[in-house]
């Protein structure tokens, strides 16, 4: 089991530089979750509010604990999930009627949010009621250490998303304090040919990033030979998020989004 870990991050590693060797309009980002590998212990979670320095409150990726099916027929699930990254995403039309360039679609596929345009309750109000994936966070600029005898270092150190140096600084309102925020599929980490951070913490080895225009990719390798479900796809969002649903039938995890959803 380790040496299979390794082999698929050294292998997702290759893919991105791949990748990355390519003009940005020839790459096809995207997230491929095995279900079935998912064991429920959130280190995805805690790794993704280290690497973007997450205030209270602000939780890129979740990861549900769903019950499936009536006694004694149950089934128990574990649902990873983060902003799917949409081809037609509702939230870019909705925050960019309000503010124009708020919401960008990148041509790899990304979902980008501009800080210094995304701010403010209004346009994060219109986004996250136009997203059907509760992906939107807003920043209040709280902090987890504030009601102790000094702020800690690892709040106040930098986060570098979209490839920017950021600050929190108590009492400033500058971004990312007063914005929205989301995941970004880790921008930063594949612009230095590092997979997300969340995909390289999993401890069950559930989770997979790579260019889906790429043949020779482990993401392209597994949704060609494994089944796969997108959720919500029924809306026409085209999300980029695809779940390995293993044992788990497709009605199953409907029901199971469902749960979350209602
Ligand atoms: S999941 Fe929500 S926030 Fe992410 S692209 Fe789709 S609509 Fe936008
Ligand atoms: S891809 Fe990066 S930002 Fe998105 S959930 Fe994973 S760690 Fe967080």
């Amino acid at each position: 089991m380790p040496q299979l870990q390794e082999d698929a991050n050294v292998r997702m590693r290759e893919d991105v530089k791949r990748a990355l060797s390519k003009p940005v309009e020839e790459r096809s980002w995207v997230m491929v979750i095995d279900i079935e590998k998912c064991i429920g212990c959130h280190a995805c979670t805690i790794s993704c509010i280290a690497e973007n320095v997450s205030p209270p409150g602000v939780t890129y990726r979740k990861v549900f604990d769903i019950e499936t099916g009536e006694y004694p027929d149950v089934k128990r699930l574990f649902m990873p999930t983060n902003c799917m990254h949409c081809d037609n995403p509702p939230c870019a039309k909705a925050a960019n009627a309000i503010v124009p360039g708020a919401i960008e679609k990148r041509p790899d596929g990304i979902v980008v949010l501009n800080y210094k345009k995304f701010r403010g309750k209004k346009v994060f109000e219109a986004a996250t009621i136009a997203c059907p994936y509760t992906a939107f966070y807003y920043d209040d600029g709280s902090f987890y250490t504030q009601n102790t005898p000094k702020l800690e270092s690892y709040e106040t150190r930098p986060s570098f998303e979209y490839g920017k140096k950021w600050i929190r600084k108590k009492g400033k309102d500058e971004p990312p304090i007063e914005t929205g925020r989301k995941c970004h599929f880790c921008l930063h980490r594949l612009n230095a040919g590092m997979v997300p951070a969340c995909v390289t913490t999993c401890t069950g080895r559930a989770m997979y990033f790579g260019d889906l225009n790429d043949p020779q990719s482990l993401v392209a390798e597994l949704l060609k030979n494994k089944p796969s479900y997108r959720v919500n796809e029924n809306l026409g969002t085209k999300p980029r998020v695809y779940y390995l649903h293993g044992t788990y039938t497709e009605k199953e995890l409907k029901e199971g989004c469902a749960a979350c959803h209602e």
